[in-house]
């Protein structure tokens, strides 16, 4: 399970493991190009918190972005997030994906129109290609990424 109360927080780097060797990278909420493991140089997951100060520099990334708009009170955010952690993995060095609290970022939530939440927003370099509302199995979020990859190549 993710550690909810850690990503609620004022942190503003991710920790990923590298799914090659097993290192553990800190991987920035605003970068270019994509985190790489820092020994093996293999792609590593990027999942990063962001908020209203960060959301500009965070969605403005080469892989395609997924954003999550989540709460910490939301059940159904709670079933999202492992399925997004699990596909930061297998999408790694193609997909970055970034959470939201909309209690602590509403101009966030205002922008892209988080209503209801779960809400996901897959951005191609800050444009939104497609958004998915509620909590939607592991398969259809896949197939809406790869999807989305498809049409950015
Ligand atoms: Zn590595």
């Amino acid at each position: 399970m993710r550690d909810w109360a850690h990503n609620a927080g004022m942190t503003d780097t991710g920790i990923a493991r590298c799914p090659s060797c097993g290192t553990k990278n800190r991987t920035p909420v605003s970068a270019k190009g994509k985190p790489r493991c820092a020994k093996c140089q293999a792609d590593v997951p990027w999942l990063v918190p962001a908020d209203d100060a960060t959301i500009a520099g965070a969605l403005d990334a080469s892989p395609l972005v997924l954003l999550d708009l989540w709460a910490p009170w939301c059940g159904p955010c709670r079933m999202v997030g492992p399925i997004l952690e699990e596909l930061s993995t297998e999408y790694a060095g193609r997909l970055k994906v970034v959470e939201v609290n909309v209690d602590d970022s509403p101009g966030t939530a205002a922008k892209f129109d988080a209503r209801s939440i779960p809400t996901l927003v897959l951005l191609n370099r800050g444009d939104v290609v497609e958004r998915i509302i509620g909590a939607q199995p592991k398969p259809v979020l896949a197939a809406a990424i790869d999807k989305a990859l498809a049409a950015t190549h």
